[in-house]
């Protein structure tokens, strides 16, 4: 396919070397080369069979656990009851039969007895994340240097999956304070991070989310990237935008997108308007990445060789192709605070990939932008927006506002008006979505304002005393 063939014609990325007296072959400083030494097994690890993919993984479960059950005061207290038998090779149902879902209010309520009392010194030192999440409630997880590293050596892999780390990559994110604002933002004469160390790169950009639309347009049309990171509300507001002033970026060639749920109209926007396909990442802070688009297909691999991922129905069985579940995620080498079958929240397709990889596919992720909706007669529940627009082309963008207790209003960024038609359909899927006849009206706007914090909300509550 088209981006496999890209990747073979592609020259491959010079190893960068950090010792004098010596420039090729390459040679990193020290945390580089640790990068590169997995990068080198991840390029093999990737293709390895099935099973033979699953023994190497469950050799490092196998540790986990006998780690977690020997220093983490939590886990310590419940190896007898939990009755699993570290001295026989653990499987994904011997996991699955003895160790309990572990859920983000659980992890809330442990805190420290969720910390190992020691582990090896070789993993490095210890930080700490805190991670809201979909349902808004911070959790703490405490990771290390050994954790850093695999995310490095993870996004490398993303980027010689999809791009040629020689060419202009723009990058407009969420900042602290006023960093990287309009009209300069920040340039570099390479991608930063570990890539920069590991690989001879091209230059790239940084600009604030925070940013007017138009005036992100602005400044990218002046860097004229190849590649463009940010967010997918964001790239979506950028297209928008693009499609009514009739602006291009020829040099363009991929949107990556990261952080939020990637939905089907953003994809569709971009080739459209952009000419350029999306690549996707699913990650999250607490856990690192867990899967990956497929170099070949819009498929997303699951990281194996960082994260053992399992899909469950409700039943707590394991969910077959084509059938969505919820994700549990072991990550593999956090001895600090050792997570087992962590719920994340979000609910995801399992899905096949025929690109030759056997890492396990996602075929798409739902629910990370699930949104609480209280009904008239007290139920809450919460609702996802995903494939709302499903045969809707002419629509770019929508916001769903509740404006009392029995009204929604779908604010609407479209390329045409809704004939009655159209709008009797989507008045009558809104209902189903919600699970009530609301009364429905539609408002045409040119442009729904994003968040504080620069993010695009399908679902706002503007009624009053709901209850
Ligand atoms: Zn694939």
């Amino acid at each position: 396919m088209a981006t496999g063939a890209a990747m073979a014609d592609r020259r491959p990325p010079r190893v960068r070397s950090g010792l004098a007296g010596m420039t090729w072959p390459g040679l990193p400083p020290r945390p580089a080369s640790q990068a590169l030494a997995l990068l080198y097994q991840l390029e093999h690890s990737q293709w390895l069979a099935k099973a033979e993919l699953e023994r190497h993984q469950f050799r490092q479960i196998q540790l986990l656990l006998r780690h977690a059950f020997k220093s983490v005061p939590y886990y310590r207290a419940r190896h007898g009851a939990w009755g699993i038998d570290l001295d026989q090779a653990v499987t994904p149902e011997i996991l699955r039969r003895h160790i309990p879902i572990l859920t983000r209010p659980e992890i809330q309520q442990l805190g420290e007895e969720l910390l190992s009392e020691e582990f090896p010194k070789g993993h490095g030192k210890t930080g700490e994340v805190l991670t809201s999440g979909s349902t808004g409630r911070p959790i703490r997880v405490v990771k290390n240097e050994l954790t850093e590293t695999f995310w490095n050596a993870l996004t490398i892999r993303d980027h010689l999956w999809h791009r040629d780390p020689n060419l202009r990559l723009a990058s407009i994110r969420p900042l602290p304070g006023n960093r990287a604002p309009y009209p300069e933002g920040e340039f570099f004469n390479n991608w930063g991070g570990m890539l920069a160390q590991v690989f001879a790169n091209g230059p790239s950009a940084l600009l604030n989310i925070g940013t007017p639309i138009a005036d992100q347009v602005e400044w990218l049309q002046r860097f004229d990237p190849d590649y463009i990171l940010t967010y997918p509300g964001n790239i979506q507001a950028i297209a928008i935008h693009c499609e009514r002033h009739k602006i291009g970026f020829p040099k363009l060639k991929q949107v990556h997108t990261v952080s939020d749920l990637l939905r089907p109209e953003v994809r569709k926007i971009c080739r459209d308007v952009l000419n350029v396909p999306v690549i996707d990442v699913y990650s999250s802070a607490e856990v690192g990445y867990i899967a990956m688009q497929c170099p070949d297909s819009e498929n997303l691999h699951i990281q194996s060789e960082s994260v053992f991922v399992e899909v469950l129905k409700e039943d707590g069985g394991q969910c077959q192709p084509g059938e969505i579940g919820e994700v549990v995620i072991t990550p593999l080498h956090n001895l600090t605070m050792p997570l087992l079958r962590y719920s994340i929240g979000d609910f995801a397709e399992v899905g096949s990939c025929d690109c030759g990889r056997t890492l396990p596919v996602l075929r798409r992720i739902m629910g990370r932008t699930r949104s609480m909706v209280k009904l008239p007669g007290g139920d809450e529940f919460y609702a996802s927006f995903q494939d709302l627009l499903t045969g809707f082309d002419m629509i770019r963008q929508f916001q769903v506002v509740r404006r009392g207790p029995e009204a929604l209003e779908m604010k609407l960024v479209a390329v045409r008006q809704l004939s009655d038609a159209e709008a009797g359909q989507l008045t009558t899927i809104l209902q189903g979505r919600f699970r009530h006849p609301f009364s429905v009206t539609f408002s045409y706007v040119d442009e729904i304002p994003r968040s504080a914090g620069g993010k695009f909300e399908d679902y706002k509550d503007e009624s009053e005393a709901v209850t």
